[in-house]
């Protein structure tokens, strides 16, 4: 089964494995539904190994239930954890009326202690109220990903949490399933970064296009998809273009499409697209990334010239 528990555990522990021998540096996100409880064992085990890098906690349940039922239930454990009402309320509700639930609080606050002391980020997924954004603070969640209203996003910033919307919908303007525009919450100041959600290619054109809706021009922009991310995750060797850190690099176009031309990792060419013609000196390009150049850079006796990107490629 191409998602079953045992088979993502293998995946991940192969990535794992092969570390240093692979071109990008891939962490972990593990998005946890939060009904779906029988997965949580594996989630344990992963953290305990240290395989995991981020963690949502998602709840894509309609919101409605034996509401009679779980008020009381909702009363119990909003006095016996220090939660307010309206903030037990709003899981309560969503949690009722399913077989099996267990103590999903519980859960939550189990795996939430267990991140914690790991130093694993937790993420919200689709916040949409006040008191939504308000649990999922007190469980420990740093950062909101994909807030659906204004005013989640508002009380994310409020209460410290990063925020984090889709490239694709920042790109379109709007959201595909109506919900907060990520361009609106960038201009109002609400978002951090950029995640690739359902088309990693839309990052780059949202970038260039989120450039030019704040004074900040390029250089805010760029940062919703490197310095925000790095210190949201605590990455701190990374994030910015400063001495001392990697040089994790983005060399792209703007014209006539937005268009990525080669990427550097740690300061090595991981991928090129044959138009920077940097060629020959493979001490500064690293045996791997050698390998990769295109062959008629291989081959070119030329070594680096003193502006090694011709064109108008920009760092991002
Ligand atoms: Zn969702």
């Amino acid at each position: 089964m191409l998602r079953s528990e045992d088979h993502t555990t293998e995946i991940i522990g192969t990535i794992a494995g092969l570390k240093d021998h692979l071109l990008v540096d891939h962490r972990i996100h593990a998005r946890f539904e939060v009904t779906f409880t029988p997965a949580l064992p594996t989630l344990r085990k992963l953290m305990d190994a240290g395989r995991l890098h981020l963690i949502s906690l998602m709840d894509h349940t309609p919101g409605q239930g034996q509401y009679r039922d779980v008020e009381l239930y909702i009363a119990r454990i909003a006095k016996e954890r220090g939660m307010s009402v309206a903030a037990s309320e709003v899981v309560g509700k969503r949690m009722a009326g399913r077989e099996g639930q267990g103590d999903v609080l519980n859960a939550l606050q189990d795996l939430s202690a267990r991140a914690q002391a790991a130093g694993i980020v937790l993420a919200s997924h689709d916040d949409d109220t006040l008191e939504k954004v308000e649990l999922v603070h007190g469980l420990g969640a740093a950062l909101s990903e994909f807030p659906v209203t204004l005013e989640a996003a508002q009380e994310a910033r409020r209460l410290g949490m990063h925020t984090a919307m889709g490239a694709p919908n920042a790109l379109r303007g709007e959201s595909y399933s109506g919900n907060l525009s990520a361009r609106q919450a960038y201009e109002a100041g609400l978002l951090d970064m950029l995640a690739s959600d359902y088309h990693p290619a839309s990052i780059l054109p949202a970038v260039l296009g989120l450039a030019e809706l704040r004074g900040n021009g390029l250089a805010a922009a760029a940062a919703l998809t490197s310095a925000n991310p790095a210190n949201a995750l605590g990455l701190t060797d990374r994030g910015a273009i400063e001495p001392g850190l990697l040089a994790d690099l983005v060399v792209a176009d703007r014209h006539p499409v937005p268009r990525v031309r080669a990427t550097f990792r740690a300061g090595r060419l991981i991928y090129g697209d044959g138009t920077l013609a940097p060629a020959g000196k493979a001490e500064r390009v690293g045996p791997v990334a050698a390998e990769r150049l295109p062959a008629a850079a291989r081959a070119s006796k030329q070594g680096w010239s003193s502006s090694p990107f011709p064109g108008n490629g920009e760092l991002l």
